[in-house]
């Protein structure tokens, strides 16, 4: 199988460094074909801008979404987004790995979200109409791929539980694994969360690779998080809300969880 790791930390000798290096190496030793994506050793640009378009017409005010979109469609995207994606289609699954940062994603993979995620290849595909609103949330450009996150936190397990303060991790990461992985087709497995980061010697260090081998060597068989696909009958069209009968006691983030 191929698996795309797209990696997000400064430092090669952090944590995360040395769990990026475990992880190829035991996909590769599984027999897998491995790609990184080490976004600061690449000099990602995180912005999103006229830049983007190998040929775009100056005088025209700059639209975010249907730029985009005739740069994808017209081959006219620059090298570097178009590299992504290329690798994006190649994976069989795919490992986002980085650091909580103000309880999301470090910004340089906001942005590589924000610029490989193309009008028209992760977004705006299929039909949409009023009875079909395109084929995102289960379908899409990515669907038959796998996804899981790999993320450390310095906070403790219990301060992301579910009345822990900083709200429960399912939530927080919400956006990025229903928002930016189911979205477009991806079928999500749980995270590998590595809590309270500030204690961690050799022992534990070894723990953490046992659990995460595991989670590594199972990437094909564990199950998927049951977030409800957009186009089975579960969504009124084109309202986009759950029918009555489906959860009628769930609100927020749960009820998108069959
Ligand atoms: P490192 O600092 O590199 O390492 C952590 C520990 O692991 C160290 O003790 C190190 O000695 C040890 N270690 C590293 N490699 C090995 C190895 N090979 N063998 C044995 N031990 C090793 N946390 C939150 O919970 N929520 C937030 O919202 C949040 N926001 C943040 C925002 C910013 C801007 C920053 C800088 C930090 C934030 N944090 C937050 C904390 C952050 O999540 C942690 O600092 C980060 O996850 C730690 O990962 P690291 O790779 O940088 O670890």
């Amino acid at each position: 199988m191929n698996v795309l790791l797209v990696y997000a930390h400064p430092e090669p000798r952090s944590l995360n460094g040395s769990l990026k290096d475990f992880s190829v190496k035991r996909l590769e030793d599984a027999g897998h074909v491995v790609q990184v994506s080490d976004l600061y050793a690449m000099k990602w640009k995180a912005s999103l801008d006229t830049c983007d378009s190998t040929h775009r017409q100056s005088n025209m005010p700059f639209d975010p979404s249907l730029d985009s979109k005739h740069a994808f469609e017209n081959g006219l995207q620059t090298k570097d987004i178009a590299l992504e994606q290329d690798k994006l289609v190649w994976a069989d699954a795919v490992i986002l790995q980085f650091p909580l940062w103000w309880f999301s994603m470090p910004a340089i993979l906001k942005g590589w979200v924000e610029r490989v995620y193309a009008y028209g290849f992760a977004y705006g595909v299929g039909e949409h109409s009023d009875a079909r609103w395109g084929d995102r949330y289960g379908e899409g450009t990515m669907a038959g791929k796998r996804a899981m996150l790999i993320v450390t936190a310095g906070g403790w397990e219990p301060h992301y539980g579910p009345r822990g303060i900083n709200g429960p991790i399912d939530d927080l990461l919400f956006p990025i694994q229903h928002g930016i992985l189911y979205y477009p087709g991806f079928d999500v497995l749980p995270p590998f969360m590595i809590y309270r980061t500030g204690r961690i010697d050799e022992a534990r260090y070894s723990k953490i690779c046992d659990s995460l081998g595991q989670r590594l060597d199972a990437l094909w068989k564990t199950a998927p998080i049951s977030f409800r696909p957009q186009n089975a009958g579960a969504y009124e069209i084109p309202e986009l809300t759950l029918r009555p009968d489906i959860a009628p006691d769930e609100r927020g983030f749960a009820a998108h969880i069959a």
